[in-house]
């Protein structure tokens, strides 16, 4: 099969479109033929080397799946050649504590489809029949492979984690990510006013036709000044958060009383100032979140497939061009999902 893979670390010029052997299936596995994969900021980090993971190389990522099942093992019963699919992006064991609890991310095995396990960059992908699970309402491909892991991301974020209640004010840093896009219509569905940052006016405009009810751009204004203006001093209850260190300090002093930060990412630097006066004294609470579970998936698929929340696409790139699609990636100059097409 072709695939894109890279046998070092390195930049986007390592990704090599090449002959890959096609995946073997064990009787408890699927092969699915790859019709769509989104990209992830993930993506790069695992290209260009994170020291914590050791790679089997050479290496393909791509962690959001869609496809045909091209064939299934002899355990297989969930599912049948021909069947649309998605890939549930996190693969855990199944039988520990943790992901009897439904939390999948703690599991001990837990991986992700493109880091200790090859991804979608290729034509072909082998995937536990655990992960399958079929493309819900009319859902094309590309918009299927958009969804798993920001919707879930931000999904666990604010519920999982920050606990969001109906009405609440919140601040989603970033509009213009992947979990950004996917955080704003989670809010505005359950009637949330969503205030949106972004580093420019256009895609501050993008936001706002999501259903963003204020902007700021954080190039020219300050993101606590601005939470202040427009809360009436209070500050907003909750805050999703995913770029770092260069807003860290500006988004903990807009938190209300009893607000909540809850971060899945660290893009700009990981070290961050806490004032802990005002942690005790306004009862704030700094929340980290990695992903979430099959089950919170479960339920922003049934909501993606209501067309209540609806994937953004950005872009779509020929597989042969992967290494295109991630510089576009790099030079944050996009809105919604890049996708790869084998
Ligand atoms: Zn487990």
């Amino acid at each position: 099969m072709k695939a894109v893979r890279f046998h070092e670390h390195g930049g986007p010029d390592v990704l090599k479109y090449e002959d890959a052997p096609k995946p073997e299936i064990q009787p408890n596995e699927v092969l699915v033929k790859v019709k769509a994969c989104a990209l992830n900021h993930l993506d790069l980090w695992v290209r260009s080397g994170v020291r914590a993971w050791k790679l089997p190389m050479p290496h393909i990522v791509g962690s959001d799946i869609s496809g045909e099942v091209a064939q299934i093992g002899s355990l297989v019963t969930n599912t049948k050649v021909g069947e649309r699919v998605l890939l549930s992006p996190g693969i855990s064991c199944g039988q520990c504590e943790a992901c009897w609890k439904g939390l999948d991310s703690a599991c001990r095995t837990f991986t992700i489809f493109g880091v200790m396990v090859d991804g979608g960059y290729a034509e072909y992908v082998k995937s536990p029949a655990a992960n399958v699970i079929p493309i819900p309402g009319d859902l094309k491909f590309e918009e299927a492979a958009s969804v798993p892991l920001v919707f879930l991301t931000a999904w666990h974020m604010l519920f999982g984690r920050a606990k969001l209640q109906p009405g609440e004010d919140v601040l989603v840093v970033g509009a213009g990510s992947g979990v950004g896009i996917a955080a704003m219509q989670v809010a505005k569905l359950v009637g949330c006013r969503v205030i949106a940052t972004a580093g420019t006016d256009e895609k501050l405009g993008k936001a706002h036709a999501l259903g963003a009810d204020e902007g700021i751009n954080h190039t020219q204004q300050s993101i606590t000044e601005e939470v202040s203006r427009l809360t009436g001093k209070r500050g907003v209850d909750v805050i999703v958060e995913h770029v770092g260190q260069a807003v860290w300090e500006d988004c903990f002093n807009s938190l209300a009383t009893y607000g909540r930060l809850v971060t899945c990412g660290a893009t700009t630097g990981a070290e961050g100032k806490v004032n802990i006066q005002a942690l005790f004294g306004r009862q704030r609470t700094i929340l980290g979140s990695y992903m979430g579970g099959k089950g919170e998936l479960m339920d922003v698929l049934k909501l993606i497939g209501e067309r209540k929340l609806k994937p953004v696409i950005d872009s779509v790139f020929p597989l042969a061009e992967a290494a295109e699609a991630q510089k576009k990636m790099e030079s944050r100059d996009f809105f919604g999902k890049i996708l790869l097409r084998p």
